[in-house]
C-alpha cells in the first residue's frame, strides 16, 4: 500500500502543476525513482492507472527514470556507486561519503496541452 499513497500525493502535485499551467491534459509524467527506494514500477504503474481516470493525467505515460546511489572519497576524489553494503571506494578501499542516497522520488518533468 506503500506505492499507493505515494502514487495519490504525487497524483495531487501533478494536477496542480497542470492547474498552474493552465493544461487540459497531461500526456506525459516524467519521474525519477532512486534504485534504493522501495518503490516497485509495477505497483507505481498499477495505482497510477487505479487512480488517474476522470482526471488530467488519465491516459497519460508515466516514465520512471531510475537514478543510482553515489557516493564519494575524500582522499582520492573519485565519485563510485557502491554495489550492495560495501561503500569502499574502488581505488583506494577507503569508505566513502554517501552523496546521493538513491531513495528519492520526484516528479522531473510533464508534458502537458495546454
Ligand atoms: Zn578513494
Amino acid at each position: 500500500m506503500h506505492e499507493l499513497s505515494v502514487m495519490a500525493y504525487m497524483l495531487e502535485r501533478v494536477e496542480g502543476h497542470a492547474e498552474r499551467l493552465g493544461a487540459t491534459k497531461v500526456i506525459a509524467i516524467n519521474l525519477v525513482v532512486g534504485e534504493r527506494s522501495s518503490f516497485v514500477d509495477d505497483s507505481l504503474l498499477f495505482y497510477f492507472e487505479m487512480l488517474t481516470p476522470g482526471t488530467r493525467a488519465e491516459g497519460a505515460l508515466l516514465n520512471l527514470r531510475r537514478t543510482l546511489m553515489r557516493c564519494h572519497c575524500p582522499p582520492c576524489d573519485t565519485d563510485f556507486h557502491p554495489t550492495g553494503a560495501d561503500f569502499r571506494c574502488p581505488r583506494c578501499d577507503t569508505v566513502g561519503q554517501v552523496t546521493d542516497d538513491g531513495t528519492e522520488l520526484l516528479i522531473e518533468s510533464l508534458e502537458v496541452v495546454t
